[in-house]
């Protein structure tokens, strides 16, 4: 009797180092696929917000989209974590290479998606709200911009910009309207230090879009309106700067740009740059186009 339980036990000991087995081989696959398929992602918040992307580079990925009828968005995002745009300040060609619209799909593949889908979201949500340019193209020739992120202000302690300046060429307040770029609700309008007369749109994505420096506001515009796109929201100005309401005239007149992205990426407020974007919806004639 004593030496048959000591066999079953024996066995059931075995069953049990051989489940044990199979369960950390199933274990150490899964780790080896994760460590040997998928890229690491590394994020850095700041290139993120930068998107260090050449305008000419935005406008050609936008052309290999139509092209190739890959979504935009998706080809920004592959494109910018394949050339570590969000990673290192490595200076990507201004040539998407044809090599790396041929092996596409073994580039996405390299990435884990649930990781990727946090860029991708941010990129496709602002690209689904914004349609238009915020100055109407018959203005085209009467405004300059480049890509002004990152520069140095002082204004209220030393700090950088974090937005996009569209400037009047003839710096005469009040005569360029300024139009929503997207659809949403207007969440704060009224005056502010730094932007002056500024307005703040939400979209139905949660996006965040600032209009600062407001010479006056167009009638009806108020907090809780909804917009649409191409509506006026008001004139461009130079008002700002200024503890006092109606401070005017301490720079030149000028639209400031800011995009606040709903993100997933940061828990901190996340401002991102809008260039590469109001590159994307600005549809003018090449003789027209700005520095
Ligand atoms: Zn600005």
């Amino acid at each position: 009797m004593k030496k048959r339980k000591i066999k079953k036990y024996g066995n059931f000991k075995l069953f049990k180092l051989k489940v044990f087995a199979v369960i950390l081989a199933v274990l150490l696959w899964f780790v080896y696929l994760h460590l040997d398929m998928n890229e690491n992602i590394n994020v850095e918040i700041e290139n993120v917000s930068a998107l260090k992307i050449s305008s000419d580079l935005v406008l050609e990925i936008n052309n290999f989209s139509e092209k190739y009828g890959i979504q935009f968005s998706e080809l920004f995002t592959y494109y910018s974590l394949e050339n570590n745009f969000f990673e290192n300040k490595v200076e990507a060609d201004d040539k998407i290479e044809q090599n790396f619209i041929m092996n596409y799909d073994k580039i996405k593949s390299k990435y884990n998606f649930n990781e990727v889908k946090k860029y991708y979201d941010l990129i496709n949500n602002i690209c689904n709200d914004i349609k238009l340019f915020p100055i109407d193209s018959k203005y085209a020739k009467e405004y300059i911009y480049g890509d002004s992120w990152g520069g140095e202000r002082t204004y209220g302690g030393k700090r950088i910009h974090k937005g996009c300046d569209i400037m009047d060429r003839e710096n005469i307040r009040g005569r360029i309207p300024v139009v929503s770029m997207t659809d949403g609700k207007i969440h704060n309008i009224g005056w502010n230090e730094q932007g002056g007369y500024r307005i703040g749109v939400i979209s139905e994505n949660g996006n965040y879009y600032y209009y600062a420096h407001f010479d006056k506001y167009e009638k009806g515009i108020k907090e809780g309106k909804s917009v649409k796109v191409g509506d006026v929201l008001g004139y461009m100005g130079d008002s700002g700067y200024g503890k006092e309401e109606g401070t005017k005239g301490k720079f030149p007149v000028h639209l400031h740009i800011g995009i606040c992205p709903n993100s997933e990426l940061s828990d901190e407020e996340l401002w991102i740059n809008p260039y590469p974007f109001l590159r994307l919806v600005e549809k003018i004639d090449d003789d027209t186009e700005t520095e």
